[in-house]
C-alpha cells in the first residue's frame, strides 16, 4: 500500500491551458484556484530567459494535478466562453480585442463605449 500511496503523488501534472497573453493565464490561474484546484504557472520567464526559444514554447502555460484535470477544463471553458463573448472590434483598425482589454492591443485605441 505504501507504494500506491507514494505513486499517487508523483509529479503526474497536465497542461491545462496555455495564451500568449499572460495575464490572461494569471486569471484563469485565479479562476481554478477560486474552484478549490491547486495549479501552478509554468515558463512564466522563458521568453526573458532565452532568445533561442521559439514563440510558442515561451508561452506561459498552466499546469494542475491529473486528477484535477477535468475540473480545471471545465473552468477554463467557461473562461474562454467569457472572451469570446465580451470580445469587440476596435474602432480604428478593425482587430479583434478579448473582453478583458480595456484598449486595442494592436494600436492601443481606446475602447468605444456601446
Ligand atoms: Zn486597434
Amino acid at each position: 500500500m505504501t507504494e500506491l500511496n507514494t505513486k499517487a503523488f508523483c509529479d503526474e501534472s497536465k497542461k491545462v491551458f496555455t495564451h500568449p497573453n499572460g495575464f490572461l493565464v494569471m486569471n484563469a490561474k485565479n479562476l481554478i484556484e477560486l474552484n478549490g484546484i491547486p495549479c501552478e504557472i509554468r515558463n512564466e520567464f522563458a521568453s526573458g530567459a532565452t532568445g533561442e526559444l521559439s514563440f510558442v514554447d515561451a508561452w506561459p502555460e498552466l499546469w494542475v494535478q491529473d486528477w484535477y484535470e477535468a475540473r480545471a477544463l471545465n473552468v477554463i471553458d467557461s473562461l474562454e466562453m467569457d472572451i469570446t463573448s465580451g470580445a469587440w472590434s476596435c474602432c480604428r483598425c478593425r482587430e479583434e480585442n478579448e473582453a478583458s482589454f480595456d484598449c486595442c492591443w494592436k494600436c492601443l485605441q481606446d475602447r468605444a463605449d456601446d
